[in-house]
């Protein structure tokens, strides 16, 4: 425990922490489970729009355990990282079937909840039931690591450590709720990433980093990882006004959400050349007649680990084929019901008759 911290973090959320935001003060665990899983990867401002829209729809854990699964990935649509999607399903159908509805009310429970980690058990726990348990997550790691000047790397399992203990006995177990949401208040809006308000900030006669000149040093990483670099080319086949799709499945990104016909390369070929690509479509289609219609512009798309980069054909079929047997026939206007990741809505926004 450090007085001087908890207690000057606490009169800063009382008096100057002005950040809004809908589930701030919700004492609903459904609510917050939803809020935090969203917020897992994604900014608060692109967050909010789909917590809203996800509370409207679904504003019971078991009206989204009975959902149709397409419904609810449409939903999450342009969101990314799906699998957050797809655990929230499970996790609300485990809830609804086997807890009769009835959201789990120790921390042990909840982060046994498909997709709920440490930090996100924390939060529910400290914000519906006033458990003492701190978060702890890039924002928090970086004011302690700044404010305590720990050199220990944020991204090691030895790391990670070493900051939930400092966290947990930081903690105000009295407010948990409270402390843990100033605290992430304090990284988002003072000791920010960048350009830290560090001449406003209330705790600043008690941060080492400030005094030892290394505000802009810490936290420290490892070396980054690289990233893989995947090449898709995705073949928009049209038979009949209607376009072959289907859903991914396999433990690979975008698992769930659907896509056009796909052939994925390790290294990307020269597409525009008609005869490569001739011989292309022949092993996808079989024999087969089909239009090359247009080749779109380069897409790239970069995730965490990985960079995605591709073209999209647009192929007419003449007769219908059976390599495609897999595959949902599915008219133009009818794609817009379906959840594809935004690899490939951006491609369709920009073709949109
Ligand atoms: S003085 Fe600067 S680095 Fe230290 S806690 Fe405040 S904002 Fe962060």
């Amino acid at each position: 425990m450090n007085p001087f911290f908890t207690k000057n973090l606490l009169a800063w959320n009382q008096d100057l922490n002005t950040r809004m935001m809908p589930w701030k003060g919700e004492k609903d665990p459904y609510k917050i489970w939803i809020s935090e899983i969203i917020l897992q990867q994604t900014r608060v401002e692109q967050g909010l729009r789909y917590y809203e829209k996800f509370i409207q729809t679904f504003s019971t854990v078991c009206s989204l355990a009975h959902a149709p699964e397409q419904d609810v990935f449409k939903l999450w649509e342009g969101l990314g990282y799906y699998s957050r999607c797809k655990n929230l399903l499970t996790s609300a159908r485990f809830i609804c079937d086997q807890l009769n509805g009835k959201f789990p009310d120790t921390y042990e429970e909840i982060r046994e909840l498909k997709g709920v980690g440490a930090y996100t058990a924390a939060a529910i726990a400290s914000f519906a039931y006033q458990l003492p348990y701190a978060v702890v997550d890039g924002n928090v790691m970086r004011v302690l690591s700044r404010y305590f000047s720990i050199s220990e790397p944020v991204d090691t399992t030895e790391g990670k450590k070493k900051y939930t203990q400092l966290a947990g006995d930081l903690l105000d177990r009295e407010r948990p709720d409270l402390y843990n949401q100033a605290i992430m208040d304090f990284g988002a809006v003072v000791c920010k990433p960048q350009q830290p308000a560090c001449t406003r900030c209330p705790l600043q006669s008690g941060c080492l980093a400030y005094k030892q000149g290394r505000v802009h040093e810490l936290p420290l990483k490892k070396k980054g990882v690289r990233k893989r670099s995947r090449w898709l080319y995705y073949f928009v086949i049209i038979y009949q006004g209607e376009v072959c799709i289907r859903k991914r499945t396999g433990r690979d990104i975008w698992e769930n959400l659907y896509e056009f016909v796909l052939q994925e390369v390790d290294t990307p070929f020269f597409i525009e050349d008609e005869s490569v690509l001739q011989q292309n479509l022949r092993a996808l289609l079989g024999h087969t007649d089909f239009t090359i219609r247009t080749i779109s512009h380069e897409y790239r798309q970069e995730l965490t680990h990985q960079t995605v980069t591709g073209k999209f054909v647009e192929v007419e079929l003449h007769a219908p084929s059976p390599h495609l047997s897999g595959y949902e026939r599915v008219s133009r206007p009818a794609l817009d019901q379906y959840p594809f990741p935004r690899f490939i809505t951006r491609y369709l926004q920009n073709t949109v008759d």
